[in-house]
């Protein structure tokens, strides 16, 4: 045999011996160690050097760096690839991190999380089967069962780590699609009923809902939009009146989607009573917890949630209120048979004799198929730190997010709306006496940018009734008020000098 093999091909040419040095196994763990040790000082020194979270630089000033190298002459060497880094990413990156990050719902992460990201890459488990798994996947389903517990479903729970609350929001909106559908007799039915179906959400609610519908194949107009009252909050007066025009016009409503959490305010959907008016009406009930499940753990204000044990579905983004890594988030189901909507079986990966076998393949549950052990990063967390540790530093950013609303609410220069209940804040430049109108809005969105570009703080902005406010996103229990305070003074500035500018500049 061996003799007609020619002996080129069993001894590898010199630069393949040079690449294979790269693969990470048994016999290359002194680079592994070195490399990863090299990175994290990297990391360690950029962050005790950071001063401000960003440099402030263009998009025009980086893309020169990023375009002039030359991706076909690799450096070899991993401390020069760590020079260029710098340049190219870790000098100008936006850092979450720091206190005066305030913009959007970023969090800084926890060590245990970042010690199980670096685990978790090195051995690679892909969370779709068993065989490429194993004791992966009964983490990952451990964690499911603990959340759910959290949640208070019961026993029939079940569902999937996501890679985000728009993946999860978007399978529960694929499972209630596909509940809706079953009730359809034929292909026909299917057909004439998959334009008819409705989906409600609050105004407030995150767009991803209306992607998904998009991406279902539903009519442009089947997401609802039902109003909000002047707290943020779904008007459940008016949620009860679309479900019965729904009904009247012969449209089935295949989900009420409510809001634990709503991104610009931090609102939370009156659940008990939207769960009442699902139950009358026999409507799935989805929550988008994906900024609001940080209150599952939260030792003082869980009851905040009460009501979300009464939904078919659930969004956790743990990479938002549970100081997660990227990418971290689930979506979890009261009732475990609806899942089978997401399952196919494939013969070369999961064949339906596995499930007779009781072999545990996650991607029976997945839209995904390759998936990230994104679960033992929270599993480290647990283990490392405890549910209640995490929940006391969520308390934290909503009770500083409750001061700052009362800072802003007696000072004259700022306007702020809507209390919220979690922690962000929504509020504008407006001095007493100040006209409201387009110079104003100019001159909110005029701070904003110049704030950022200065890199002293980076804060977001968004629109209310039409008009152009600022936000805080509170997620980092170091942030002071003191911060607050400063930045408010900031952006004081770069809005009052818009405002006393002439209207053309
Ligand atoms: C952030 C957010 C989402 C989307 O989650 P991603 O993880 O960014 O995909 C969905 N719903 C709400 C309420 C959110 O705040």
């Amino acid at each position: 045999m061996s003799s007609q093999v020619p002996a080129v091909q069993t001894r590898p040419a010199g630069s393949a011996v040079r690449a294979r040095q790269h693969l990470f196994n048994d016999r290359t763990l002194a680079s592994y160690r070195e490399a990863l040790a090299a990175g994290v000082e990297r990391v360690s020194d950029r962050i005790a050097r950071t001063d401000r979270p960003f440099s402030g630089i263009s998009p025009q000033q980086l893309a020169p760096e990023i375009v002039d190298i030359d991706l076909d002459r690799p450096l070899e060497d991993p401390a020069a690839a760590l020079d260029e880094l710098e340049g190219v990413y870790l000098r100008d990156a936006v850092y979450f991190h720091h206190p005066r990050y305030l913009a959007h719902l970023n969090c800084p992460v926890v060590i245990p999380a970042l010690l199980g990201e670096a685990v978790l890459t090195a051995v690679n488990s892909s969370l779709d089967t068993w065989d490429q798994s194993a004791g992966g996947t009964l983490i990952e389903r451990r964690l499911i069962d603990w959340t759910a517990g959290r949640i208070g479903f019961g026993v029939d729970a079940d569902g999937v780590f996501t890679s985000g609350g728009s993946q999860s929001n978007f399978q529960a909106l694929l499972l209630a699609r596909e509940e809706a559908l079953t009730r359809a007799a034929s292909v026909e039915d299917r057909t004439a009923l998959l334009p008819r179906l409705r989906v409600l959400a609050s105004r407030a609610g995150h767009f991803s809902v209306q992607k998904s519908a998009k991406m279902l194949g539903l009519s442009p107009d089947a997401v609802i939009s039902v109003p909000t009252g002047t707290d943020r909050r779904m008007d459940t007066a008016a949620l009860a009146r679309e479900l019965d025009r729904c009904r009247a016009a012969g449209l089935p409503v295949m989900a009420v989607v409510a809001t634990a959490g709503t991104t610009d305010f931090g609102t939370i959907d009156p659940l008990p009573v939207v769960a009442d008016l699902c139950e009358q009406a026999g409507v799935r009930l989805h929550v988008d917890a994906a900024y609001g499940c940080g209150l599952l753990v939260s030792p003082t204000r869980r009851h905040l949630l009460d009501g979300i044990e009464r939904a078919d579905s659930v969004t956790v983004d743990y990479h938002k209120s549970f100081f997660q890594p990227v990418s971290s988030s689930a979506l979890v189901v009261s009732d475990s048979a609806v899942l089978r909507h997401a399952t196919y079986h494939a013969d070369y990966l999961n064949p339906a004799r596995t499930v007779e076998q009781r072999i545990p393949n996650q991607v029976d549950k997945s839209i995904q198929t390759t998936r990230r052990f994104d679960a033992l990063k929270l599993w480290l967390t647990l283990r490392i730190m405890g549910a209640d540790a995490l929940g006391s530093l969520f308390d934290e950013v909503v009770d500083r997010a409750a001061a700052a609303h009362d800072l802003l609410s007696t000072d004259p220069r700022f306007e702020v709306v809507t209390r919220s209940q979690l922690s962000t804040v929504v509020f504008r430049y407006r001095p007493v006496g100040a006209p409201d109108g387009e110079q104003l809005d100019r001159a909110n969105l005029h701070a904003r940018e110049a704030l950022a570009a200065s890199g002293a703080a980076v804060v977001a902005g968004t629109k209310v009734d039409g008009r152009h406010y600022l936000k805080f996103t509170l997620l980092n229990p170091e942030t002071t008020l003191d911060d607050i305070e400063q930045v408010l003074d900031l952006l004081a500035g770069h809005a009052a000098g818009r405002l006393a500018a002439p209207a053309a500049a």
